[in-house]
């Protein structure tokens, strides 16, 4: 059926688990392929510059939106964020799903563009565990924190826009349950219009 990969956004509140889960479904399956994001935000503890992000200096960044490299770009917590086209282009070519890690300005953005996208929303159970998370991180002072925190309100507020929601509890069922929509998404008749059109004139004898 269906060869052409699909282009997935993943979004859903800082904290929510979203970089976990995309590591586990990456390691469990191999047709997937992460996108690499530019940032302007300096690195935590243990990233490494093109392995969790692409670190940029502002003047960087804003060469590459002049350039048109990037599908989409946005502003979080003041810092930009960008998904680097090149590299999405090629690995939906090769069939392979492309997952976008983003936030949800930039998610709509590429809805808008790509009609065709599958948008995922990640949330923890309840807001205590979110902040819990954040906290345990270690990675934030308390005042990014709440910024976050108000941040994950804001986003709330575009929850419907997505096509699925994804409630992270037990991590290994939730990489399980990314991957089912997924595939069943393959399955989309909208998806398959050449499959539709080979079956009639198959049947038909032609
Ligand atoms: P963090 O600083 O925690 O790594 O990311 C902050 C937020 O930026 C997260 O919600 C993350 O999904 C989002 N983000 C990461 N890369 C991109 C990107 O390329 N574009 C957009 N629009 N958001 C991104």
């Amino acid at each position: 059926m269906n060869q052409k990969g699909i282009l997935i956004v993943v979004s859903g509140f800082s904290g929510a688990g979203k970089g976990t889960i995309m590591k586990e479904l990456l390691k469990k399956y191999d047709n997937y392929a992460l996108s690499i994001s530019a940032t302007t935000r300096g690195p935590r503890e243990g990233e490494v510059d093109g392995r969790e992000y692409f670190f940029k200096t502002r003047e960087e960044f804003e060469k590459m939106i002049a350039k048109d490299e990037l599908i989409e770009y946005a502003m979080y917590v003041n810092n930009y964020y960008g998904t680097p086209k090149a590299y999405v282009e090629e690995q939906l070519n090769a069939g392979r799903d492309v997952i976008l890690e983003i936030e949800i300005q930039g998610a709509l953005k590429v809805k808008e563009k790509f009609p065709e996208t599958l948008l995922l929303f990640v949330t923890p159970p309840t807001a205590e565990i979110l902040k819990n998370r954040l906290v345990g991180r270690g990675t934030e002072t308390m005042d990014v924190i709440e910024q976050r925190m108000k941040r994950a309100c804001e986003e709330a507020e575009g929850m419907e826009k997505y096509d699925y929601y994804v409630v992270n509890d037990v991590l290994e069922d939730c990489v399980e349950h990314v991957h089912q929509i997924i595939q069943a998404e393959h399955s989309r008749s909208y998806r398959n219009i050449e499959f539709a059109e080979h079956i009639k004139r198959d049947l038909k004898g032609e």
